[in-house]
């Protein structure tokens, strides 16, 4: 339930209010709008029973929501989730575009590419240092060592940073070096993971499952949501089809239903979804004419060297004509 406070309800009403859901049982949590606050009535369990809050001072009235995801949903919140991180709106009118390695190898790969996306136009630059790896005989990252030149990339470009987030036990470092913390498509039912994010400071890039539904991917980010942090950003990485000409099936049509479902910024990964360089830019054209939020793409200045996704990963001077075929689409879309 959502208990939608008056206008002019004073602190006081609003904190009785609070009480009184935790009285109940449930755990209360204020959404600030526009020009008022709602509150939301969260972990009931049964039904909650409108006559306990309708009459209190400062309520305007009590909205039962239908759809499972409650503090995702726009039901609770109708007006779009405007992020910031450092100078960058995700979510804010403008496509952000963020960019770089598949994971960081060296100081000299990471600089490399990130003078491209700098120069290139790219918002952010992102790259694994704890990678989530199928075979654990393959590169698994640098661990902190990688943090630390993403940090100098932040400090010379100032680039926000984006990396991923594997496990509990890397959690804390992870979220000291990061601007924003990426869960990957493996993890997006790892609940205990989602939870810590909840209590994260930092935004949360939360990527699609590769066999989620756009239900349950939106009940993922509730888990964060419900633990308190409202920044998350979702994005679309492909699905696993039967096809094999692409390593997954870009779902593109999740973008429109996620943003009439959620209030979150949705953005897409084309480089994961293709699995092959050749189908990047298309893709990323297409994720642009869908209005996503957002861009991730994976770049490489030797890509055949790459320890990891090489083959999906963008030479700089692909990574330039991505940026302007998305840009002159994002300009027709203002028209
Ligand atoms: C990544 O972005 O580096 C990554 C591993 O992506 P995904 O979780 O979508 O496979
Ligand atoms: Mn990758």
């Amino acid at each position: 339930m959502l208990i939608v406070m008056r206008k002019d309800a004073s602190q006081q009403q609003i904190d009785a209010v609070m009480q009184a859901v935790k009285f109940r049982g449930c755990k209360a949590r204020p959404i600030p709008g526009g020009d008022r606050v709602s509150i939301a009535v969260l972990f009931n369990q049964g039904a909650v029973n409108e006559s306990w809050f309708e009459d209190m001072p400062g309520v305007k009235q009590t909205i039962a929501v239908t759809r499972p995801y409650k503090l995702v949903g726009r039901e609770t919140k109708p007006q779009d989730t405007v992020i910031q991180v450092g100078p960058v709106s995700i979510g804010g009118g403008r496509l952000v575009i963020i960019a770089g390695p598949c994971a960081i190898e060296s100081e000299t790969q990471a600089m490399t590419i990130a003078e491209c996306v700098k120069r290139s136009g790219g918002d952010m630059f992102r790259g694994g240092a704890f990678k989530p790896r199928t075979s654990p005989y393959s590169f698994q990252g640098m661990g902190e060592e990688g943090l630390k030149i993403l940090a100098k990339v932040r400090e010379t470009f100032g680039l926000p940073i984006v990396t991923e987030v594997t496990d509990l036990a890397c959690f804390d470092m992870v979220e000291d070096y990061a601007d924003v913390v990426q869960i990957g498509t493996r993890n997006m039912q790892n609940f205990s993971l989602l939870r810590r994010a909840g209590e994260s400071r930092k935004p949360v890039f939360l990527k699609r499952g590769m066999s989620a539904t756009v239900e349950e991917w939106l009940m993922a980010a509730e888990y964060i949501l419900s633990e308190g942090n409202p920044n998350v950003v979702l994005c679309e990485r492909g699905v696993r089809t039967f096809v094999r000409h692409s390593r997954n099936t870009l779902d593109l049509s999740a973008v429109p239903v996620v943003q009439r479902e959620s209030h979150l910024p949705v953005m897409v990964d084309p480089s994961h979804a293709a699995g092959y360089r050749d189908q990047v830019i298309p893709l990323a054209r297409a994720a642009a004419a869908v209005n996503a939020h957002g861009l991730m793409i994976e770049v490489h200045n030797e890509p055949d060297k790459a320890t990891s996704d090489g083959a999906q990963s963008l030479y700089p001077n692909q990574f330039e004509i991505l940026c302007r075929q998305v840009r002159a689409i994002e300009g027709i879309l203002k028209e």
